[in-house]
């Protein structure tokens, strides 16, 4: 692509389907900001803040936090990183009035979205992708007990901090976080099919062969 540098992704896909671990090369590979939805939550509510308190709840039973606590949430963020130079959103938008907010909100900095990418794949591996998720709590390194385990159970190998699991990846939560991903995202995708931006890519590979594979569709733009 040309302008590496304006380049402005979606990333969707169900829980588990490796957005994290995808944004977190883009943000490499392109030096664009990864603005995860689902990371600032945590964050907030670890530092209980005004917003974390207001989101706990929802975030801890993997039901949607209320748009308006959203929307601001991920404002402040494109002001803080000068949307301009691009970002790769993660998380969001999860419903029909995210999407349309976020249209909004770019149309006032006078911006466009470049891509949306839906990674697909199978549920059965999805389940033991996320409640084998462990995550380090000092440099963030991710990790998963059944694919790509630490080689000292339960520390970092690049940090030797300790590892830790999201409080929503048991088992019961992740089935919720499911269902509640299907009722919301239909439209969504339906949203970014007719503004001809959706690209769908296979999420069943290794997350090497994912990357390759946005990284075609992203040097095609
Ligand atoms: P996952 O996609 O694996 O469920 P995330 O880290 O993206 O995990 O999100 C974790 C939780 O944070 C969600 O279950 C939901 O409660 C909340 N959340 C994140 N993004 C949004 C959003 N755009 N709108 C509403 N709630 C959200
Ligand atoms: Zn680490």
């Amino acid at each position: 692509m040309k302008q590496e540098a304006n380049l402005r992704l979606i990333l969707l896909g169900l829980p588990g389907s490796g957005k994290g671990t995808q944004a977190d090369s883009l943000k490499k590979k392109y030096n664009i900001p990864h603005i995860s939805t689902g990371n600032l939550l945590r964050e907030a509510i670890s530092k209980n803040t005004p917003l974390g308190k207001q989101a706990e709840s929802y975030v801890q039973s993997g039901e949607l936090v209320p748009d308006s606590l959203i929307i601001n949430l991920v404002k402040e963020e494109m002001t803080r990183n000068h949307g301009a130079r691009g970002f790769i959103l993660d998380g969001f938008p999860r419903n029909l009035a995210q999407a349309e907010k976020l249209d909004i909100m770019l149309k006032e900095l006078n911006l466009e979205l470049s891509l949306a990418i839906e990674i697909k794949l199978n549920e059965e591996i999805l389940i033991k992708r996320l409640t084998g998720r462990r995550t380090c709590s000092k440099c963030g390194a991710l990790y998963n007990i059944y694919f790509n385990p630490p080689q000292v159970s339960d520390i970092c190998d690049v940090c030797q901090g300790k590892l830790s699991r999201r409080e929503d990846d048991n088992v019961q939560v992740v089935n919720n976080r499911i269902k509640v991903y299907w009722s919301n995202i239909s439209p969504v995708i339906d949203y970014y099919q007719k503004n001809g931006i959706l690209h769908i890519i296979d999420g069943n590979q290794e997350a090497p062969g994912v990357f390759a594979d946005i990284s075609q569709i992203i040097e095609r733009l």
